[in-house]
């Protein structure tokens, strides 16, 4: 317990070091952002979510970690977050010669992996489709959305099977060719936030991926039972990005005392604390067995953290006035990355219980 208390504090005390002073930067440099990215693997960050011995932690401590991140720099918090998936699902792997190759480097940074399967989510016909052949599949298609083109080497893939089942495996996160089969990742999108992410789409054209970089197979509509016993996993990097939002009001109340800003502060730091234990509560203290029961409860709490980051986002836009408007400012940021995260692993339940949110009467 100790031990853990320590990585925690060790984390805070480099995110308020090395992370928090250069935000702005990271938001906007690759190479930066590269850097930073490297220095939660040099302290053994970069594990959050795989079992010991090459895990870290356990999960409250984890989520307090990612919240930490955001908390400093939404970039950091989002691009980390892929990295942690993709060794999450390394580690669930029954694949005992890609486990033995990954995790021992996952939490060091050694090696780095991002992730490209919420095209999986969609409706309609597949976005990348895998067709089982001879020794493994061949995968085609266009991925929409990868995130850590040069910053991460390798990507986990997930495609969808002519019987709708969905294959995850390992792929490039490069630009190449090999025995007629081809992968173009395209130029880095522009982004209204976090462009120092460095997000891609891509096409597969005819891409081998042999049996032994498969991870697993999954059934058709897993991934909706997925989203739903995940539900809370990206909360930490939401309400991290309000506690953000919160730590600018607390600052512009210092230098501008006006009594209605402090107000503000106690008012929407009250309403994090009580969202942030209820979601604690719910992701670390009850069983989710009896799912649709722990998900009638879960989801509103998402959807609250989403609603509290944007209006604590303008809260800050609010209170720095035209200076929110500056490239640089803090505001400014921390309000596109509300954007992200609010959007970031969406389902069709979650944007409809957010308009649902913003819907609802004052
Ligand atoms: C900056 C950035 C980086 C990202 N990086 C990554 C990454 O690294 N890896 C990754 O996997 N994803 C990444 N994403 C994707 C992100 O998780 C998705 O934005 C999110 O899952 C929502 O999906 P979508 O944007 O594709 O929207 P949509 O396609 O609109 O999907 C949202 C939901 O609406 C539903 N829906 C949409 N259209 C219909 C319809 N016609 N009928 C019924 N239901 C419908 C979908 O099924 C889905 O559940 C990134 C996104 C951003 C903005």
């Amino acid at each position: 317990m100790n031990c853990q208390k320590t990585l925690l504090e060790m984390a805070e005390s480099y995110l308020r070091d090395a992370v928090a002073p250069n935000a702005t930067i990271l938001d906007q440099d690759p190479d930066a952002l590269k850097t930073a990215l490297q220095g939660l693997g040099s302290h053994h960050l970069l594990g959050l979510k795989l079992p010991e011995p090459r895990g870290t932690v356990d999960p409250r401590t984890a989520w307090e970690i990612q919240e930490a991140i955001a908390r400093y720099s939404g970039a950091l918090g989002f691009l980390q977050t892929q990295h942690q998936s993709a060794g999450s699902a390394i580690s669930r792997s029954p694949n005992q010669a890609l486990k033995a190759e990954y995790l021992p480097q996952l939490a060091t940074g050694n090696r780095l992996l991002g992730i490209g399967f919420s095209h999986l989510r969609r409706q309609g016909p597949p976005l990348v489709k895998a067709l089982p052949i001879n020794g493994g599949f061949l995968l085609s298609g266009t991925v929409p959305w990868v995130t850590g083109f040069r910053l991460f080497s390798e990507v986990v893939l997930g495609a969808e099977l002519p019987d709708r089942r969905a294959v995850y495996g390992i792929i490039p996160l490069v630009n190449c060719q090999e025995d007629g089969g081809k992968i173009t990742w395209n130029a880095p999108m522009f982004l209204a936030a976090m462009q120092s992410t460095q997000t891609v789409s891509g096409v597969l054209e005819q891409w081998f991926l042999p049996e032994e970089r498969v991870l697993f197979m999954q059934p058709a509509g897993w991934i909706h039972e997925s989203d739903r016993k995940n539900v809370l996993n990206n909360s930490a990097l939401i309400l991290g990005c309000a506690r953000a939002g919160l730590d600018i009001i607390a600052a512009i109340a210092q230098k501008k005392p006006l009594p209605f800003i402090s107000a503000a502060y106690h008012t929407l730091n009250r309403e994090l604390m009580t969202c942030r234990q209820n979601i604690q509560h719910l992701m670390f203290n009850q069983s989710r067995e009896e799912l649709d029961i722990w998900y009638s409860q879960a989801l509103p709490l998402r959807v609250q953290a989403i609603d509290l980051a944007y209006r604590v986002a303008q809260g800050a836009i609010t209170v720095c006035s035209g200076a929110s408007n500056l490239a640089e400012s803090q505001a400014g940021r921390v309000y596109r990355e509300a954007l992200v995260f609010g959007v970031s692993g969406q389902t069709s339940a979650v944007m409809e219980a957010t308009l649902a949110q913003l819907m609802r009467s004052p």
